[in-house]
C-alpha cells in the first residue's frame, strides 16, 4: 500500500474549540498525525510527499469565494485593533438549507465579521497562522492519492489532517476546512466513472453528502452515531436519500449511541450491497476512529480490533481504494485502530 503526507499539515495547531458552553482545549491535536505515522512505519509503510497541485482540485468541489476567504481570512483577522488568538466569528447566518441548491447564494457581507460568521459553520473551525498552509497540503495529500489510483494503483492511505468531511462546499464546521474525501472523490472522476464513497467516521459526513447530494455520478453512504443528538444534528437522517439526478445515491446508515463492532459490521455489509448495486469502479473511505470506545467525544464502543473488521470488509468489496484520514481524539488509542485497519485490509 502506497501512503501520502505533508510534513505542513502538523503545522495547524488550533487553541481553542467550543464545548457545552465553555471554551476547552482542542481535540484535533498535531499528536495525532505522529500516532498515525508511527503505526505506518510499524507496517513498513513510508509515506511519500505529494506533489503541489495547487488550489484548482480543490475549486472542484469548493466555491472560489470560499476558498478565497480560507486563504486570507488570518492576514485580515491581524489588521483588527484588538482580537483573540484566532480567527472565530460571533454570529452565524439564518439559510434554509434547501436540499436542492447545492450552495447557499453569494455571501453578501463584505467586512470580516460577517464573513466569519458565514464561511466558518460552528466555533469548531479557528483559523491561525498555519491553517490554510495545512489545510491546503491535507487537500494536495488527497489529491496525491486519487491520482496514484489514477495511475493504476490498487489501495492507498491518505493521512490528511485537518480532517475534511464536514466542509460543505462554501462551509468549514467540525475541525474541518476543505473536504478532502469529496476532492480526491471528484478527481477520481477523471479516470472513472462512478465513484463510491463510504465513510465511517462516527459523525455524520455532512459535508460529502451536500456537495454530491444532487448528482448520480457519486454514491456517498455514511456510517455514524445517530445524529439527533450527535454532532452534526442537522443532517445524516435515514431519509436523505438524494435529490433531482442525484435521488438515490446517498445513504445514511445511523447507529444508536452505544452500538458496538457486529452493529458496525451490519452497516457496512448493507453498505456493501449499495455499492455493488450502484456499480462503483471505485472506493474512497472516509476512516475516522472516533467510534472507538475511548474516544473523548465519542458515543460508540468499538474496540480496537473492530477497525480490522472495516478493513477486511472494505477489501472484499474488491474497488480499487483510497483511504482518506478523517477524524478520530484518542490519542492512545488512534494508531492502534490504524493497525488494526491496515491488517484487516491486507
Ligand atoms: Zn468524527
Amino acid at each position: 500500500m502506497r501512503a501520502f503526507y505533508h510534513p505542513d499539515q502538523s503545522l495547524h495547531d488550533p487553541q481553542q474549540y467550543m464545548r457545552f458552553g465553555q471554551i476547552v482545549a482542542p481535540k484535533d491535536l498535531p499528536e495525532r498525525t505522529a500516532q498515525l505515522l508511527a503505526a505506518l512505519d510499524r507496517h513498513g509503510v513510508r509515506p511519500e510527499q505529494p506533489a503541489d497541485s495547487g488550489v484548482e482540485p480543490i475549486l472542484g468541489v469548493h466555491s472560489a469565494e470560499f476558498v478565497d476567504f480560507l486563504q486570507n481570512v488570518w492576514q485580515r483577522w491581524l489588521e483588527l485593533p484588538e482580537r483573540g488568538p484566532e480567527a472565530w466569528p460571533n454570529t452565524f447566518p439564518y439559510w434554509s438549507g434547501r436540499t436542492d441548491e447545492a450552495m447557499r447564494p453569494p455571501c453578501r457581507p463584505t467586512g470580516l465579521m460577517g464573513q466569519l460568521g458565514w464561511y466558518l459553520g460552528d466555533l469548531s473551525v479557528p483559523v491561525g497562522e498555519h491553517c490554510w498552509i495545512s489545510t491546503l497540503r491535507s487537500a494536495q495529500t488527497a489529491v496525491a492519492g486519487a491520482d496514484a489510483l489514477l495511475a493504476g494503483e490498487r489501495a492507498v492511505y491518505a493521512l490528511c489532517r485537518p480532517s475534511g468531511h464536514h466542509a460543505r462546499a462554501d462551509r468549514a464546521s467540525g475541525f474541518c476546512y476543505v473536504n478532502n474525501t469529496a476532492i480526491a472523490a471528484q478527481r477520481l472522476r477523471q479516470g472513472f466513472g462512478k465513484v463510491a464513497i463510504l465513510d465511517v467516521d462516527a459523525h455524520h459526513g455532512d459535508g460529502t453528502q451536500q456537495i454530491f447530494y444532487c448528482r448520480d455520478d457519486v454514491l456517498t453512504v455514511s456510517i455514524h452515531a445517530d445524529p439527533a443528538n450527535y454532532y452534526p444534528f442537522f443532517t445524516g437522517y435515514e431519509d436523505e436519500r438524494g435529490n433531482g439526478p442525484g435521488e438515490g445515491c446517498n445513504l445514511n446508515l445511523p447507529l444508536p449511541h452505544g452500538a458496538a463492532g457486529h452493529e458496525m459490521n451490519a452497516a457496512i455489509d448493507r453498505a456493501g450491497r449499495a455499492i455493488r448495486e450502484f456499480g462503483a469502479e471505485v472506493l474512497v473511505v472516509a476512516l475516522g476512529y472516533d467510534a472507538h470506545k475511548d474516544d473523548p467525544i465519542g458515543v460508540l464502543k468499538l474496540e480496537t480490533a473492530d477497525f480490522g473488521a472495516i478493513g477486511a470488509r472494505v477489501k472484499g468489496f474488491g474497488l480499487p481504494t483510497l483511504v482518506v484520514q478523517e477524524g478520530g481524539y484518542a490519542i492512545e488509542a488512534i494508531g492502534g485502530c490504524l493497525d488494526a485497519f491496515l491488517e484487516g485490509f491486507r
